[in-house]
């Protein structure tokens, strides 16, 4: 494999990586990593990354505490929506959909907006293990990031929590 940047040979390894998307407590086993001892270029690519996503979002849609800004970001672009696509669908302005991904003073979105963006994630999907009596348990603490660590396996991914 030849680098892009300088046409160098390109080594490939495997490494954790200790974020995803913008989620900072995801830890990703397994990934593959192409690497250019000449210029320094590096090349990620995550094998499956659909089911990756779809493993994600489910676990942010039935987490108990609130979603963090990033969190809230991720959700978002998972569905292909604009800032202001989402404020649409919400009912609220951009400007307020702009607070909620704020990362360093969010706006709270608050249980009811919060909820209806889990459903709306998991409504793109073909997931049925999401039954509507979740909701009363979702969104109930202070937000706190997702803490999982996932591990690619065949073609999918395994998720487990983490501390
Ligand atoms: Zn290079």
């Amino acid at each position: 494999m030849k680098c892009m940047q300088c046409g160098g040979s390109m080594t490939s390894r495997q490494e954790t990586r200790r974020s995803y998307g913008g989620l900072e407590r995801v830890i990703m086993e397994g990934v593959q990593v192409r690497h250019c001892p000449d210029c320094g270029e590096e090349e990620i690519s995550y094998s499956n990354v659909e089911k990756l996503h779809t493993a994600l979002t489910l676990q942010l849609a039935w987490k108990e505490a609130g979603l963090t800004p990033r969190e809230i970001r991720f959700l978002r672009t998972y569905l292909g929506l604009s800032g202001s696509d989402l404020a649409r669908r919400m009912g609220v302005t951009k400007e307020t959909v702009s607070r909620w991904e704020c990362v360093d003073k969010p706006l709270s979105m608050g249980p009811m907006a919060e909820r209806l963006l889990r459903l709306m994630a998991v409504r793109e999907q073909p997931v049925t293990e999401y039954p509507l009596e979740r909701l009363e348990h979702v969104a109930t603490t202070e937000a706190t990031p997702l803490r999982v660590r996932l591990k690619p396996r065949k073609q999918d991914w395994t998720v487990e929590l983490s501390t």
